[in-house]
């Protein structure tokens, strides 16, 4: 007999940044906080995106030891710097892991954050914190991967928040790491977005909905969100996309947009990330 799957999500909680032009200093700016899963069996295990600090990465590392677990795989859902670059000290503490994403474009877009103009970009925010060589996700040799005799289904999705989405399904548990399409009570991140883009990302949304799941980790998470039920972050994230989409149509200035969010959405974490997002509505 199969074992059963178990589902542990570790929550990095908020990190300090600069702010940068234009941000209300008297308000710490943070970096979203954001999530990585384990899912294992008896024996072996699968981690969901690997975080982006080496210090986060080593508290992960720490967290999954504890539990027990010794994952074979971490599992990379889009090539962004804040799902991977996390994942060294993971993979020195199992050295037989492998990181890896199950679609072509997730590795170039991974290997793309490691480019010189892109890692000085990520150095900005986070000097001195982060890994100046990234390991980087190999492509897998399935869609599929067993875990224990539960199968575990690799989608590639679509557009989200700037790179081609994917996600893991656990059709046993009726569960999906969703990465960064679906969010749960944390402002999206929809900088340099457009009415396309969003469009696009409702689509993605579409088509996790689609697969029926009843529990959605999402790959960012306010530490106190109350669950990760399906429904009610699938329906969170597509209001919230559809009312910064028309908030933009009838707005002229980032200010305007900021402050009809805020009303809308007055508890959701990380402001930093709307200030971001409405910024870069409104090009001279
Ligand atoms: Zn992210």
């Amino acid at each position: 007999m199969a074992s059963s799957l178990t589902i542990d999500v570790f929550n990095s909680g908020y990190k300090p940044i600069p702010g940068g032009p234009g941000w209300d200093d008297s308000i710490p700016a943070t970096w979203p906080a954001s999530t990585s899963t384990l899912i294992s069996g008896d024996r072996d295990a699968v981690l969901v995106d690997a975080l982006l600090t080496t210090s986060e990465g080593q508290r992960l590392a720490a967290w999954v030891q504890n539990l027990g677990k010794q994952p074979s795989v971490i599992f990379v859902t889009h090539g962004h710097a804040d799902h991977f670059f996390g994942a060294g000290p993971v993979l020195d503490t199992f050295p037989g892991a492998h990181l890896v994403a199950s679609d072509q474009q997730v590795v170039g877009d991974a290997r793309d954050q490691t480019a010189p103009k892109v890692m000085a970009n990520w150095n900005s925010w986070f000097a001195g914190q982060i890994s100046q060589s990234p390991a980087v996700p190999a492509l897998t040799s399935s869609q599929e991967f067993d875990l224990e005799d539960h199968p575990l289904l690799f989608h590639t999705i679509g557009g989200a928040d700037g790179v081609l989405a994917t996600i893991v399904h656990v059709p046993g548990t009726q569960t999906i790491c969703s990465g960064d399409i679906v969010y749960n009570n944390i402002h999206m991140w929809l900088r340099n977005s457009t009415p396309d883009t969003r469009m696009t990302w409702l689509a993605s949304l579409d088509a996790v909905a689609a697969l029926n799941a009843s529990t959605i980790i999402t790959g960012h998470k306010d530490p106190g969100a109350p669950d990760d039920n399906a429904t009610r972050v699938l329906d969170q994230s597509r209001r919230y996309i559809e009312d910064f989409d028309q908030t933009v149509a009838k707005s002229s200035t980032p200010t305007e947009v900021i402050d009809v969010m805020l009303a809308k959405y007055p508890d959701y974490g990380n402001l930093y990330t709307l200030f971001m997002a409405a910024s870069t509505q409104f090009p001279p």
